[in-house]
């Protein structure tokens, strides 16, 4: 299933800011399994598949790309699928689109309270969790694990190892940045643009790779996840105006519009190639016309 759709995947060149860029549209793998969830799925699923299961249980709730893609991903093996959601979020109604979509696909919810949410790493809450549900795979929130980072390694190509020196990727876990870290070459330089606020992201990351050729930066966040400004959503419709490339407001707009900002700055003189990772994720796009 996996091998028939990520294929080519095409690099575009834009000029942007005096530039050159090579985005590379990994938005058209598939509408729902897009970008890099569908990386991230990959070694999950393929493991799951190889130790039996037909049942995969996750957690995230309103506008998750990751849900989206789990859901998506279920229903083409023909297995169950459930995820952990907040009760609050499944009172809202109408059910927003990602949650009705992932309904569609079969996708059952178990709504827990937000304290009970909280503990969703915890070791005992994930025992407790498995014991509820024997026959399901079990996938972090976000679907950050060792699979998923096997599986954003191959988001690079040999020829994109060869020829880039600048990498630039959104972040959310930094599962898909680790991938991307892992499978650079020492001369490369990752850069990261995290859609949260905090530097967490950077101490979560140096746990998951030994290499040191990357950063991580919040300055475009926005002021946290899923916020946005007037001067991002402007920069989003321009952009998309322009190039005919699509992007939403919580990861990928964040990290061009940031990138755009860098550029004007002259931050990034010394890079000569840079390549941008479009991650997809437009099933979560809210972009108001202006
Ligand atoms: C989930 C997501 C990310 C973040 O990926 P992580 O591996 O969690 O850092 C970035 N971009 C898009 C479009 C996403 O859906």
């Amino acid at each position: 299933m996996f091998d028939t759709i990520a294929q080519e995947i095409p690099l575009q060149r834009i000029d942007f800011y005096g530039r050159e860029l090579w985005i590379k549209r990994l938005d058209l793998v598939h509408p729902y399994i897009s970008g890099n969830k569908f990386y991230k799925l990959k070694y999950n699923f393929l493991a799951a598949q190889a130790q039996g299961y037909q049942h995969v249980l996750t957690f995230g709730g309103a506008y998750s790309n990751h849900i989206a893609a789990t859901a998506f991903a279920a229903q083409l093996f023909g297995w169950k699928s459930t995820t952990i959601i907040r009760g609050e979020e499944l009172a809202q109604r109408p059910l927003n689109s990602t949650l009705a979509l992932a309904h569609e696909m079969g996708m059952q919810f178990q709504f827990v309270s937000r304290e009970m949410y909280r503990q969703k790493s915890s070791p005992e809450f994930l025992q407790d969790l498995q014991h509820e549900y024997p026959d399901a795979y079990i996938l972090p929130e976000g679907g950050t694990n060792a699979l998923a980072i096997q599986g954003c390694q191959e988001i690079l190509s040999a020829d994109d190892l060869h020829q880039f020196d600048l990498i630039c990727c959104a972040v959310g876990t930094g599962g898909t940045l680790t991938g991307l870290i892992e499978a650079s070459h020492p001369h490369q330089q990752i850069l990261g643009f995290s859609a949260l606020k905090g530097d967490f992201l950077t101490q979560d990351v140096k746990q998951l790779t030994m290499k040191r050729n990357w950063q991580i930066t919040d300055e475009f966040c926005c002021g946290g996840y899923a916020k946005t400004t007037p001067e991002l959503l402007t920069f989003i419709r321009a952009f998309e105006d322009q190039y005919q490339i699509p992007l939403e407001q919580v990861y990928t707009g964040k990290m061009l519009w940031g990138l755009s900002k860098m550029l004007q700055r002259n931050e990034l003189n010394h890079k000569k190639r840079i390549l941008v990772i479009h991650t997809g994720g437009l099933q979560g796009r809210r972009i108001a016309p202006a």
